[in-house]
């Protein structure tokens, strides 16, 4: 009998918050006060507790909250910032939008930065490491803080995969100057729309990302810096506060599912890495195989989704064609090979053995 398993279904993963949401709309339509207010500070307040840092911006998005950070740190133009060859496209969009250089370093087999690679990559004008904890597993943090102190660089930590993951007890969005999150709908803590913030424990950064967020403006319409317009809106604060206390919930449902991943899934499947002290919060699940490709379309006529994150390297990008002259062939065989496997809050444990059992009937062809 087939089954159908989404990748994602947005509607069934937020529908235990709907009553709670619908009550909320209802509260901060009536009230009329729609940008930077009560929610907003609420939110920014919870998130900065939940983390471990002393400050929380709320932002428009995760690119923002990027880019803002790189700004707000007031750095030489084209200063270095190392990034993972196979990361996201927003951490080098940041990097360019704020004026500066993307130095790529091949991953390691988990997806995130090789470190030892690093230093072989810094110049005098290497100014930030950012890394980033891709599908939501820590990177190696005592090292690149080591790193980073050595050679005095600021470490800004992409965490937009990565609400809750803890590196050695703490959370991750600790580790940095300043660290970034989205709350894009399909992130662990997705908003019903867009969103971002920036954590800190450095109160000028703080006070300086506050006013670049609203025009540059500390008091209204007295501007100290080039700002944007990148504020959380409101409503989506509002939202925020319901599901965050959830947070906890949502990654231990998502833990337990890959949990069953990990134990019934063929070796032959090269699974997502595991470390002591490293605790994943699997914002995705994503295996690894020579054929994916094929692999992508059995799962399909089994009536499962899957995802590729990604399926092209940034440095392959035509809009940043000519930008890197180097190979990365560590990171095109990652984009190769890693499929993303259906881990969302509204997945029962049956849908999970069932996109199991159907894996493992997976043949390889000839090629
Ligand atoms: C989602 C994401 C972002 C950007 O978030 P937006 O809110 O979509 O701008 C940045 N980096 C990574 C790794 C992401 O997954």
């Amino acid at each position: 009998m087939i089954k159908m398993v989404e990748y994602e279904n947005l509607a069934k993963a937020n529908s235990p918050f709907f009553a709670a949401y619908q009550q909320k709309f209802e509260k901060v339509m009536q009230k009329g006060w729609y940008i930077l207010g009560q929610e907003v500070s609420q939110f920014e307040q919870a998130f900065a507790e939940y983390i471990g840092t002393k400050y929380c911006i709320g932002l428009a998005n995760g690119l923002d909250a990027l880019t803002l950070a790189l700004i707000a740190l007031d750095l030489p133009p084209k200063s270095e910032v190392i990034i993972g060859a196979n990361a996201y496209v927003a951490c080098i969009l940041s990097v360019i939008n704020a004026g500066h250089v993307p130095v790529l370093i091949e991953p390691r087999d988990d997806g995130n930065i090789d470190v030892s690679k690093i230093p072989a990559h810094l110049s005098a004008k290497t100014k930030v490491i950012m890394p980033l904890h891709l599908y939501g597993y820590p990177c190696e943090m005592q090292t690149i803080m080591d790193l980073a102190k050595k050679h005095h660089l600021h470490i800004i930590e992409d965490c937009a995969q990565a609400h809750g993951a803890e590196y050695l007890g703490r959370k991750v969005g600790t580790f940095s100057t300043i660290s970034a999150f989205s709350f894009y709908p399909t992130k662990n803590l997705g908003a019903l729309g867009d969103g971002g913030a920036v954590l800190t424990d450095n109160p000028l950064f703080a006070d300086k990302i506050r006013a670049l967020r609203n025009y540059g403006s500390h008091v209204k319409y007295y501007n100290d810096y080039l700002g944007v317009n990148s504020r959380l809106d409101e409503i989506q604060a509002a939202f925020l506060n319901i599901k965050l206390p959830y947070l906890d919930k949502i990654n231990a449902h998502k833990k337990q599912l890959a949990t069953i991943y990990d134990s019934a899934l063929d070796e032959r499947f090269i699974k997502p890495k595991k470390a002591v002290g490293l605790d994943s919060v699997y914002h995705i699940y994503a295996i690894r195989h020579p054929q994916r490709d094929k692999l992508k379309a059995f799962l399909k006529e089994k009536g499962i989704s899957t995802e590729i994150h990604y399926p092209v390297a940034p440095y392959k990008q035509k809009a940043l064609l000519g930008m890197f002259n180097e190979d990365y062939p560590l990171s095109d065989k990652f984009h190769a090979t890693t499929l993303s496997l259906p881990i969302s809050y509204f997945h029962t444990q049956e849908d999970i053995l069932y996109v199991c059992e159907m894996m493992n009937q997976f043949r390889e062809g000839e090629g």
